[in-house]
């Protein structure tokens, strides 16, 4: 199977891992970062560039750089942005960019961006890679996620799921092994420019996020421009004056300050020529850093409650409190945290890399790199075997925990019939012809009459998902035992068409269903009747048997025509008239 990349596309910084080896490990571009800068620039003449050549760039020609496209993408007004340092303009298909004579949709830049990161992985691992799981966060509308698979299938990827940002740093951090017990956690993510918190509960490998809240317009970058303009205050220089291309060299350098400041106690900020008239040369203190930072990170308090409120749960219940995005970092972030939750939070993983790293686990759940470790611990879809008449017959239904073991009995529809072909299924549509087949098999069965031999068929799906189907024929024990590929890899796009599909078609499958159950119920009853009149017919008036006759001509008439009601009728009326036909059958034989 070919290579899934994991990829975490963030507003402000993107990462690109898979599994070598059997370890997810995120892959580093041609200079060695594994950190991508989200953004791109187009230069007047030549290629877009793409990661930190184009942030590098921003600072000269903020109108052509695109930072944080994240923002808009899934958007379709402009009222729902803020103010950004290029022009969007607003079509009846959404927000644009105009560059040049090009209007460029917001999938079309980030595809830009993926493309870069495809380009990266294949380097790195020195193959083709077609296939990726992409995070976006939690709160992501049915567009937004739209588009983002869309940005993948314009870089050429098949995006195989779209995985939420807490969620894949709860994979990252070690969450939704197997056997573990129901836990809750919280994922506080503190990025560049949005902040997200989110409540999940972990059981049976199965997430769910019960709550989530936060800013998109709160983040690092906040700080750094607090930051900046702390600087510009302290030195006497009025930000109105200065250039914007000079601010963005500032503001760079802020940024530097505030991540040196999460290790270190002091950061200098030295600019020598900010400006022919200013000159700066700061030493910032993490004292005088955290009082500027302080109203940034309190601001995130109220989310969390909320967040915490809406799952309906207190900090005692909560397993663990995961930090994630660069931000969180900052000393400042994690003894706030600690504070408002009542506990250390686990801080155990990169804090910038943890998302990607989750894309990376899962990507290799699903092309089976990732053993015993499963996230989706249930049957993405239901798994049956064919019956009479081409129906589906659920044996271990959509949804189950997994390891799972189901079985049913089943017996011969003809008389006679020296085999039973077990036709394994999986899929929600009431026809066996509209749901996938993973394979067939003749089990040897020993003949009699019609519903005299039995037949057990047991479906058991073991951790790894693999499917094990046992038919054995219970009056001779001849038994067969057939092995189906992990019945768990299956795209969410594929279960998501089969679903739609079976809530599209539920009307008239359920009517096909209905039908053939007939059809089968008057075979059932025109042989019996048939086998009746051979044994007890001559017993009866003469009158009765044409009765029963033209009655059984009728309801092969209405199964032939495959109407419905004519053979609830039909089958009504026959069984009626041969009430005394059974009676004498069961006479004859006494
Ligand atoms: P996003 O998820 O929005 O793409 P990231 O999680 O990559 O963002 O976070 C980027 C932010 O993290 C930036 O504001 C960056 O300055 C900040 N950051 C990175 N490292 C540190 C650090 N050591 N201390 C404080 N902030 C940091
Ligand atoms: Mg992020």
């Amino acid at each position: 199977m070919s290579t899934i990349v994991g990829i975490d596309l963030g507003t402000t910084n993107s990462l690109v891992g898979a599994f070598e080896s059997g370890l997810p490990v995120l892959l580093a571009d041609v200079e060695g970062h594994r950190l991508t800068p989200s953004v791109v620039h187009f230069p007047t003449t030549g290629e877009p560039l793409v990661g930190l050549k184009a942030a590098r760039a921003a600072a000269t020609a903020p109108d052509r750089t695109i930072r944080s496209v994240k923002r808009l993408i899934g958007l379709s007004t402009k009222d729902q942005l803020d103010e950004t340092a290029y022009a969007v303009v607003q079509t009846s298909e959404g927000l644009r960019i105009p560059i040049g004579d090009k209007l460029f949709s917001p999938a079309e830049i980030s595809s830009l961006i993926l493309c870069k990161l495809k380009n990266d992985a294949e380097r790195a691992l020195e193959r083709k890679v077609t296939r990726a799981v992409i995070t976006v966060p939690a709160y992501f509308n049915d567009q937004q996620r739209k588009e983002t698979k869309q940005a993948g299938e314009l870089a050429g990827l098949h995006v195989e799921r779209i995985l939420s940002e807490p969620t894949a740093a709860a994979l990252a951090f070690g969450f939704g092994g197997q056997g573990d017990a129901r836990q809750m956690i919280a994922v506080y993510d503190l990025g560049g420019g949005t902040f997200d918190i989110s409540i999940i509960a972990i059981e049976n490998g199965l997430f769910e996020v019960l709550a989530t809240c936060g800013n998109t317009r709160l983040g690092g970058d906040d700080i750094d421009r607090a930051v900046a303009d702390h600087i510009l205050r302290q030195c006497g220089i009025d930000r109105i004056n200065e250039k914007p291309e000079s601010f963005a060299r500032l503001l760079d350098a802020c940024r530097v300050a505030k991540e040196r400041l999460s290790f270190e106690k002091t950061a200098e900020i030295n600019i020598p020529f900010l400006s022919p008239s200013a000159h700066i040369d700061f030493s910032l203190t993490r004292d005088v850093f955290e009082r500027i930072a302080e109203p940034f990170i309190h601001a995130t308090k109220e989310n969390c409650l909320r967040a915490m409120a809406d799952a309906k749960l207190v900090p005692g219940d909560l397993d663990a409190v995961l930090l994630v995005g660069g931000s969180t970092r900052i000393p400042m972030v994690r003894r706030l945290v600690a504070e408002w939750f009542g506990r250390e939070p686990d801080t155990s993983q990169h804090p910038d890399e943890a998302v990607a790293l989750g894309a990376v686990i899962q990507a290799g759940i699903l092309s089976g790199a990732v053993q015993n470790t499963l996230l989706l611990d249930v049957t993405p879809l239901s798994l049956g075997v064919e019956t009479f008449g081409g129906l589906m017959n659920v044996i271990i239904p959509r949804n189950t925990t997994i390891p799972a073991k189901a079985g049913e009995m089943f017996t011969n529809a003809v008389p006679g019939q020296t085999s039973l072909l077990v036709h394994i299924l999986q899929g929600e549509r009431e026809l066996a012809k509209d749901n996938f087949s993973l394979g067939k098999f003749e089990l040897p069965f020993e003949t009699g009459p019609r519903g005299s031999g039995r037949a057990g068929i047991q479906f058991e799906i073991d951790a790894d998902g693999i499917l094990r189907v046992l038919a054995r024929d219970t009056r001779t024990g001849t038994e067969k035992l057939v092995e189906i590929r992990r019945v768990t890899d299956i795209s969410d796009e594929t279960v998501g068409r089969m679903i739609q599909s079976s809530v599209e078609h539920a009307f008239e499958d359920m009517q096909e269903r209905r039908l053939v159950e007939l059809e089968i119920k008057a075979r059932e009853l025109l042989a019996a009747t048939t086998q009746a009149l051979l044994l007890a017919g001559n017993s009866l008036e003469r009158e009765q048997t044409e009765t029963v006759r033209q009655l059984s001509g009728e309801l092969l008439k209405a199964v032939e025509a495959r109407d419905p009601i004519g053979i609830e009728k039909g089958i009504t009326s026959l069984d009626d008239a041969t009430q005394e036909l059974a009676a004498k059958v069961i006479e004859s034989l006494i």
